[in-house]
């Protein structure tokens, strides 16, 4: 029972949530002199932090809905072997981010959404690179550049879309042929079609063990950590916060909701109504010693990537618009296999599976700003298939606005 009795323990900022992004905001506010405060039931980084594909995606700036997902949408969500689904049984309760998503994906929204993202993902890689360097994990950075293979004449015809979007914001896009792409990356299949290959991208080898090493500097800058599940955050008490765990109070002058897919109902709380749900993912690793490929490889036909990592390949991919009760789907592990199959034919048997939750908004966009009726709640999270990546740009965002509070 929550002891209702005692005075809720002080701190100057509480973040909740310890992914990636609730980390990068308490290492920079730390850093930058404040007294901090984590609120993670879980292991810190254990997430969705920790099973995406590790790219430092600086060139994705694709939103999720563009005209030619909604042209494909029926095939894409009534196909059970599609990278997009639905369980039907969800319908009804993601009716509301559906609609908005369709809207989001009309030509001129998702425009709009592709430079807003643009614009975020600007210094991306460099961020990274100086965080990794602070934290000391900077040896599981690589610039190898990343593959987005398009395996069909039509597919690849119709990413000059992609294309032109990604270099009017600003993204280096060499495109290559299927040819050109085998001599980069030899233990690939043949196939038609084309790749775009993004040279100046990032990705992280070992995204585990980098939220980790997040974890420990955390603990040494002195950062409190309450291992507990906050409920609701309570601001009628005049300038302090009270934000309600399911075994204690913890009050401060500033708090910062980071819990991923998860922060809707905290958000809420703060009186804000956000239209955040989840775009499940999967990952299936093969432990070997030489990962088949040397740097990401997305295959957009099968909507995962092949990431290799220290001492495996890791499959990770597909989206599922399950919400966060259900259960994970072995046909979508099945499917993600046999997606890995195709690609390379002498993979043995999975070491290990996965699955998580993307924290998505219809348009893509993360949510990063204060809430309407209080500048000391600042809401950071809905950051769908590009969190790791925008982590530091979130947190240099934060800090600006608890500055300007
Ligand atoms: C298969 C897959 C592949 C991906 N690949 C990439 C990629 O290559 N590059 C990229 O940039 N992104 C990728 N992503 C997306 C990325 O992983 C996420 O956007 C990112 O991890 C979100 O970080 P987060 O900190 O917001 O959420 P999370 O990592 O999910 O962290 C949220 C934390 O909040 C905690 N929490 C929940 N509820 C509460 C509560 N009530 N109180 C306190 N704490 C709470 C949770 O325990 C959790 O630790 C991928 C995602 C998936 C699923």
């Amino acid at each position: 029972m929550p002891d209702v009795t005692s005075k809720p323990v002080h701190h100057d900022i509480i973040v909740i949530g310890g992914g990636v992004v609730g980390m990068s905001i308490a290492f920079r506010l730390v850093k930058e002199g404040r007294e901090v405060a984590l609120i993670e039931p879980n292991e810190l980084g254990m997430g969705a932090s920790y099973g995406n594909a590790g790219t430092i995606a600086d060139y994705a700036t694709i939103p999720v809905g563009t005209p030619n997902v909604l042209r494909n949408l029926p095939s894409l969500l009534f196909d059970r072997n599609s990278p997009l689904s639905l369980p039907y049984r969800t319908l009804p309760s993601l009716m509301p981010w559906l609609l908005e998503f369709f809207y989001q994906s009309l030509p001129k929204q998702a425009e709009n959404n592709a430079q807003r993202i643009g614009a975020l993902l600007k210094n991306a890689s460099d961020m990274w690179r100086e965080l990794s360097l602070e934290l000391g994990a900077s040896h599981h950075l690589h610039r190898r550049g990343c593959l987005y293979l398009y395996e069909s004449n039509k597919a690849f015809a119709a990413a000059k879309y992609d294309e032109r979007l990604r270099r009017q914001n600003g993204v280096a896009v060499d495109v290559i042929t299927a040819d050109e792409v085998l001599r980069h990356e030899p233990n690939l299949q043949p196939f038609e079609g084309g790749a775009h290959f993004f040279p100046d991208a990032t990705s992280i080898d070992n995204p585990g063990e980098v939220m980790k090493i997040f974890a420990r500097n955390l603990v040494e800058r002195g950062i409190t950590i309450h291992p507990t599940s906050a409920v609701s955050i309570d601001d009628s008490d005049g300038t302090r916060i009270n934000v309600h765990c399911t075994d204690r109070v913890v009050q401060a002058n500033k708090v910062i909701v980071a819990a991923g897919a998860f922060s809707k109902p905290l958000a809420r709380s703060a009186g804000e109504t956000v239209r955040l749900d989840t775009e499940r993912g999967y990952h299936l690793e093969f432990d070997m010693d030489t990962p088949p490929v040397t740097r990401p490889v997305c295959s957009a036909k099968r909507g995962l990537y092949a990431s290799p990592m220290v001492g495996r390949l890791r499959i990770a991919g597909t989206v599922e618009l399950g919400g966060l009760s259900l259960p994970q789907s072995e046909h979508r592990l099945k499917m993600l296999e046999r997606g890995a199959r195709d690609m390379f034919p002498a993979l043995g048997e999975p070491s290990r599976t996965w699955f998580g939750f993307r924290p998505s908004m219809p348009d893509s966009v993360p949510v990063i700003r204060a809430t309407k009726h209080n500048k000391n709640v600042i809401m950071a999270f809905g950051h769908g298939h590009i969190g790791v990546t925008l982590a530091p740009t979130t947190a240099a965002i934060v800090s600006d606005l608890v500055k300007l509070g």
